[in-house]
């Protein structure tokens, strides 16, 4: 009854999402601030009937407004259901093991792997320096390889790359291989690679509308590159659903995009509210990394991970650690509202 391809299969498994009580949720990385405003109007006011139609399946105005906003052709833009789904036809499209693994660093998304098995592609997992930050230099030394693809900022550990190593990674790596950069919390404190890809042909960067966008909810994500990788995007979409973004998800995203000031303002106020926890973590004791995302990998001495996670969640507040040798130690910490760090920073205070 199941193919072999199944049984082979082992899915990513995402943070919990729990349905039973009311926590101070902390554990996925979403905005704790609502979307847009004017994804609220809009959504009031939508024209149900519209709905009877199929959706735009080349998404002709939200990639303009991408394109747009991130001064772009709109033949560089592509949009998927969530960055997730944009990076699984990355990995369809870019990367072949035939030509060598496709590398990513030792401690990145646990998303990678899946799609290397989903794909048959073969990985090889490169070492993060001393400092947890990501090896670029690494991805060099390990040999010839299909691709390469990393966060920036990465997760779990919330360290970003400065744009002048992506830029002596590209000027090294051979042209004919992509590129891939995961920015997903870019928008948080990172140093974008989007500043590159009209001079690499080979470097693609991926975005979501779940983290600085608040639109977790929504499954929007895109990639911006050169045209002819947007192209080959598009024949994967093509060959496996045509019309993978809805309506409302067009239609609503595209409001998104429209409103820069308001997600100024958000992504600032969350950036303070990372800060000001940064700070009172080192008060104390706790170690920590340098984060310019919108969570920050932290623990105690003496405490494990799971300890950390099993006593907040007693107290109600959610948050994310990781059984993985080399992370035990750790807990992610999502930023919320300056009301549930507090509280947060009470618990961990009071038990830990
Ligand atoms: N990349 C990274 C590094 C992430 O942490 C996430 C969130 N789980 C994603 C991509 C995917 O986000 P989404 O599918 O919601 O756009």
């Amino acid at each position: 009854m199941f193919t072999e391809r199944l049984k082979n299969l082992t899915p990513y498994v995402p943070g919990e999402q729990p349905q039973d009580r009311r926590y101070i949720k902390l554990n996925t990385n979403e905005n704790p601030y609502p979307p847009s405003p004017a994804v609220a109007d809009y959504l009031k006011t939508v024209d149900v009937d519209n709905l009877r139609r199929y959706p735009d399946p080349l998404f002709t105005e939200l990639r303009s407004a991408l394109a747009q906003r991130y001064g772009v052709e709109t033949d560089q833009v592509f949009v998927g259901n969530g960055s997730d789904e944009v990076l699984s036809f990355m990995f369809y499209a870019f990367f072949d093991s035939r030509q060598g693994p496709l590398l990513f660093p030792e401690y990145t998304y646990s998303f990678y792997p899946v799609y290397c098995d989903f794909y048959a592609i073969e990985f090889q997992k490169v070492a993060l320096q001393g400092d947890f930050s990501v090896d670029l230099d690494g991805f060099l030394r390990a040999g010839p390889s299909c691709g390469l693809i990393f966060p920036n900022p990465n997760a779990p550990t919330g360290i970003g790359l400065p744009l002048a190593r992506i830029e002596a990674c590209m000027d090294s790596y051979p042209r004919d291989r992509v590129v891939a950069v995961d920015e997903a919390y870019i928008d948080f404190g990172g140093e974008s690679a989007l500043a590159l890809i009209n001079r690499y042909p080979n470097l693609i960067v991926a975005r979501t509308f779940s983290k600085s966008m608040s639109l977790a909810g929504l499954r929007l994500g895109f990639a911006l590159g050169d045209r002819q990788l947007i192209q080959a995007l598009y024949t994967v979409k093509d060959s496996f659903n045509s019309y993978p973004v809805d309506t409302l998800a067009q239609q609503a995203g595209l409001r998104a995009v429209q409103d820069r000031a308001y997600y100024d303002r958000i992504t600032a106020r969350v950036i303070a509210t990372r800060d000001a926890f940064s700070a009172d973590l080192k008060r104390l004791g706790w170690f920590q990394m340098t984060s310019s995302a919108n969570f920050v990998f932290t623990g105690k001495h003496g405490v494990s991970g799971e300890e950390i996670y099993l006593t907040l969640k007693e107290q109600g507040i959610l948050v994310r650690y990781f059984n993985v040798d080399g992370l035990k130690n750790y807990v992610r910490v999502t930023i919320g509202t300056e009301e549930e760090m507090a509280a947060l920073v009470a618990a961990m205070e009071r038990y830990l």
